[in-house]
C-alpha cells in the first residue's frame, strides 16, 4: 500500500494527472448539500494584481471543491459556491495574505451529509 514508485517521467507530469480517479472527490461533494448566500460572499480575493506575482498559485491546485481557477490574463478566478469551507485557500495563501476568509452567515454554506 502506498509503495508504488513515482518514475521520473511521471515526475514531469502535473500531480493531477498522477491522481488514479479524479473523480472521486467529485462524487464525494455531491452526497452535501449548499445553501448558497447571494448577498455575500464569505471568501473574496483581496486584490487580484497580486496573484500576478504569485508564482505557485497554489490555491488553484489544493482548494478540494475547485473554487479557484486560472485566467487567462494570469489572474485568479474564484467562485464561492461551492466551497466545503476548509480553509485550506487561507493558508496557502500565506506568503501574500491575499484572501479575506470567514464563515458564511448563519444558516448558509455547506451542509455536510455525514456531519
Ligand atoms: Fe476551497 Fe477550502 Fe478555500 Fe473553500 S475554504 S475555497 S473549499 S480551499
Amino acid at each position: 500500500m502506498g509503495s508504488e514508485r513515482v518514475t521520473a517521467e511521471q515526475q514531469q507530469q502535473p500531480v493531477w494527472s498522477r491522481i488514479l480517479d479524479p473523480a472521486a472527490i467529485e462524487r464525494k461533494l455531491a452526497f452535501n448539500t449548499y445553501r448558497v448566500d447571494p448577498s455575500r460572499a464569505h471568501i473574496r480575493i483581496i486584490d487580484h494584481d497580486v496573484c500576478l506575482a504569485c508564482e505557485r498559485q497554489q490555491c488553484i491546485n489544493c482548494c478540494p471543491a475547485n473554487c479557484y481557477a486560472p485566467r487567462d490574463d494570469g489572474r485568479v478566478l474564484f467562485s464561492y459556491e461551492g466551497c466545503v469551507e476548509c480553509g485550506t485557500c487561507r493558508i496557502v495563501c500565506h506568503v501574500f495574505d491575499n484572501i479575506e476568509w470567514n464563515y458564511p452567515r448563519g444558516g448558509f454554506g455547506i451542509q455536510y451529509q455525514h456531519g
